[in-house]
């Protein structure tokens, strides 16, 4: 049995304080709805000058919320100026890390070899990549659905061991920020290619046990809907994710 997982892909919004007050909100609102960390792994993900405050405040209650970066260097350590190491990462107790979200590919050139480095930079430091693959209007257009994701998932997944762990992510690009939603057949059927992958590469156990989530205009009123396909485990939530209201809602879903 797999755990759904709402993930908040906060993109570059919300400094540091504004941050802190949200989660505190969204602890709030759990608690109100007395969630039950079996029911829904709630995290989030906030920009990298945010994290120490967001550890902060999530360890000192002990806040049922995950919480990760939006990305991470290939690297380790040395001259490479503007760059995150996930060292740094795991020392701020990080479960987990974005890693080749379409906004990443496009407007920053990511490749798939560097989406391959920095999944295995991930493992390296013990943190769990949230991988992302998704295509465009023009592959759907061109190779059909599941085409393009599949092949961006092998590619990441070269030498890459699974036992230590995974989550993926499928964001159509054409979706996300768009308000057209997949629906949530056509979710089902590229999360179900993409876990038939994960089978190839790394057996049953290890297919059977990842979580395979849906991107792209999700929102509490959709939530649902995707949640009932049998292989969609979540959602990586953008701009519903900064709205409380909206993103409460989203984590009590109920299928
Ligand atoms: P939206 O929910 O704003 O469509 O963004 C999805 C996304 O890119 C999450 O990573």
């Amino acid at each position: 049995k797999r755990t759904p997982f709402i993930a908040g892909n906060w993109k570059m919004n919300l400094d540091h304080l504004q941050a802190v007050a949200f989660t505190q909100k969204l602890a709030w609102s759990l608690k109100d709805a007395k969630h039950d960390p079996a029911d829904a792994e709630v995290a989030v993900f906030p920009p990298f000058t945010d994290i120490r405050s967001v550890q902060t405040l999530i360890a000192a209650d002990n806040l049922p919320i995950a919480y990760g970066a939006q990305d991470v260097s290939a690297h380790d350590s040395g001259a490479y100026t503007g760059e995150v190491s996930g060292a740094f990462l795991a020392k701020l107790e990080c479960a987990y890390v974005i890693i080749g979200h379409s906004e990443r590919r496009t407007l920053h050139g990511e490749t798939d070899a560097d989406v391959n480095a920095k999944v295995l930079a991930a493992h390296r430091h013990g943190i769990v990549p949230v991988l992302c693959v998704g295509e465009t209007a023009e592959d759907l257009e061109a190779h059909g659905p599941s085409a393009v994701p599949v092949a961006q998932l092998r590619a990441a997944l070269e030498n890459v061991e699974g036992a230590k762990g995974l989550v993926i992510a499928y964001e159509p690009v054409w979706a996300i920020g768009s308000g057209q939603a997949a629906t949530p057949q056509q979710a089902e059927q590229v999360c179900e290619a993409l876990r038939g992958v994960l089978r190839d590469l790394f057996g049953d156990e290890v297919a059977g046990e990842t979580r395979v989530l849906y991107g792209g205009s999700v929102k509490a009123a959709n939530i649902a809907s995707f949640l009932r396909e049998p292989n969609v485990d979540g959602a990586l939530v953008g701009g519903a994710s900064l709205d409380i209201d909206e993103f409460s809602s989203i984590v009590r879903f109920k299928k």
